[in-house]
């Protein structure tokens, strides 16, 4: 599809670009965004939801399902390395994830329903903060003023590298995993360097508690459901430097995801409980196990796979399968679990040439915004709008 207001489109993501802002600061991005929608008449405008989250409804005429679709809305805290008129002002924090381009994406969905309202039902535009840290969309799904927005299906998607350009990347059933990062505090009893028997060095018990950890994990086959994964991604022994110390402290975070909530449920059990025999075998003063960065899984709806899929080739993308689901979390489960029918997530390809998402000369393509909206519309238009009903 056409969309007339494009460069104004671009306009705007790229001044996201310029001006970001970290997980769980984005007030000013808010009050963009704010501003920006306001122009197009929504029925209604909910802001700071679950902090600085906010949805644009758009009422049909007659009453019908509530279709919703998310975009992410943060940045990240990474120093960008370009030389783009549009590149970020603010130090160590900069776009690279594309999330500036979704947001743009729904932004324009919004300029496209200000001219054609939905027949039926409602269009709720979620716009959530804080996915980076994985804690976004489970703040904003817990905020009561989501009551009100709750959707009957949820729609999302990211820009993804790609063997071709606007190729849309669609899984049925296992998207994203659920993820969660164990940390883990190891307290025994420093001593003298040259009498370490005489203390206990947690080193032991951190050394023995990451095998384990290894060991347990499922299955690494990814089409297997009970795929399970280990990853060390920190290890601390001792203050730096503590030359002539045996030491008494020991700091492990390990990583671990897996397809099913409960696999990973089971995963984290048996860590913890490996942890505390451990702790009493090794004779430790104290051990404490907190976590961080968690999500759930996010599963796709087959049938909602195959709305995307039509979609695409209304707007004539190609599409493909995916073989296996993603390895990264990603917190769009949360929404999607939260709605009455389900939903789907989705890559839309940036092409082979594109830097990876994270790299500190990554700058989201301003071509997918089209190929972005024009997807969302037809959805729109098959749910809300097709008199024969898509679902
Ligand atoms: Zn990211
Ligand atoms: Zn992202």
């Amino acid at each position: 599809m056409k969309v007339s207001n494009l460069d104004e489109l671009i306009k705007f993501r790229r001044y996201l670009h310029q001006n970001p802002e970290l997980s769980r600061n984005e007030k000013n991005t808010h009050k963009k965004i704010y501003d920006f929608i306001s122009r197009f008449n929504p029925d209604k405008i909910i802001t700071n939801i679950g902090g600085y989250g906010l949805a644009a409804v758009y009422n049909g005429r007659i009453s019908g399902p509530a279709l919703a679709f998310r975009a992410d809305i943060d940045a990240l805290p990474i120093h960008e390395d370009s030389h783009l008129a549009h590149a970020s002002k603010i130090e160590n924090v900069s776009h690279k994830c594309g999330h500036d381009g979704h947001t743009a994406i729904l932004a324009g969905l919004a300029t496209v329903l200000h001219e054609n309202r939905p027949k039926r039902g409602r269009v709720v535009l979620i716009f959530q903060p804080a996915e980076e840290t994985l804690d976004g969309a489970r703040k904003f799904v817990n905020d009561p003023k989501f009551n009100e927005i709750k959707p009957d299906y949820v729609f999302g998607l990211h820009n993804w590298r790609s063997e071709k350009e606007n190729l849309v990347m669609l899984k049925s059933g296992r998207m994203s995993p659920a993820v969660t990062t164990m940390l883990v505090d190891l307290k025994g009893t420093s001593a003298h360097a040259s009498r370490p028997e005489s203390g206990i060095c947690p080193y032991n018990s951190a050394v023995k508690i990451v095998a384990k950890a290894y060991e347990l994990q499922n299955n690494r086959d990814m089409h297997s459901g009970d795929f399970s994964m280990t990853t060390l991604v920190h290890f601390v022994l001792g203050k730096n430097p503590g030359y002539g110390i045996s030491p008494d402290d020991a700091h492990i975070a390990i990583t671990l995801r897996a397809y099913k909530d409960s696999v990973l449920k089971k995963l984290t059990d048996q860590i913890e409980n490996y942890i505390t025999e451990v702790a009493k075998k090794e004779k430790l003063s104290n051990q404490n196990i907190s976590y961080t960065d968690e999500t759930i899984a996010c599963t796709n709806n087959e049938k909602c796979c195959q709305i995307i899929e039509k979609a695409a080739r209304e707007n004539k993308l190609d599409v493909q399968y995916m073989e296996t689901p993603m390895k990264g979390g990603e917190d769009v489960g949360y929404i999607i679990n939260s709605s009455r029918q389900g939903g789907a997530y989705f890559h839309l390809g940036s092409g082979p040439d594109q830097s990876d998402l994270h790299e500190p000369d990554y700058d989201f393509p301003d071509r997918l915004i089209e190929p972005g909206i024009g997807i969302y519309n037809s959805i729109v238009n098959q749910i809300l709008n097709s008199t024969d009903h898509q679902i």
